[in-house]
């Protein structure tokens, strides 16, 4: 990451020293743009890194394949506290979201004591996380499918995230 960071400004300033009109040229905003996402990537993998981590300090473990079952981008594995990270969710820059999504289940597991058992959160889920869970026939998987898309698809939903692990989980601070 630093090292794309390193090349875009290397790029930016020899776009500037051969432009001589006033307009930014569009390249040099398409490199501005692009040291955005990368640094916003930047952000991500580092919020990605350190959840991973707590997680791993709650005694679960985090794998980077393809999960038992087919089409998943996460799962959590109840009996053995593993959980699997389906690798394409990089390429589909989704990893965060899918590691927030998995670390409540993981906080469920944590309430229950081993059983998983919804955290009672008094949030109300976005319209468009709705379609997500509401497909479930069985209520308590739904409930906690509730709970794991409403934190994903809050604006503050990796703090949220944290914080439940750490309250659940007993993690200091
Ligand atoms: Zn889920």
């Amino acid at each position: 990451m630093f090292q794309l960071l390193l090349n875009s400004l290397v790029l930016l300033s020899l776009n500037i020293d051969n432009q001589s009109s006033t307009n930014p040229p569009k390249s040099i905003v398409e490199v501005i743009k692009n040291s955005q996402i990368i640094a916003q990537n930047s952000k991500k993998n580092q919020q990605f890194n350190q959840l991973k981590q707590e997680l791993e300090t709650a005694g679960f473990e985090v794998i980077i394949a393809l999960p038992p079952k087919r089409g998943a981008y996460g799962l959590l594995q109840v009996s053995t506290k593993k959980i699997w990270i389906n690798p394409v969710v990089f390429d589909l820059n989704i990893a965060l979201p899918t590691l927030i999504h998995e670390s409540v289940h993981a906080s469920q597991v944590c309430a229950g004591n081993g059983q998983i058992t919804t955290l009672g959160l008094t949030l109300n889920p976005m319209n468009q996380a709705r379609p997500f869970f509401q497909g479930y026939t069985d209520t308590h998987r739904r409930d906690l499918e509730r709970e794991a898309y409403t934190v994903q698809t809050q604006p503050n939903s990796f703090e949220l995230a944290l914080s439940l692990l750490r309250e659940n989980c007993k993690l200091s601070n």
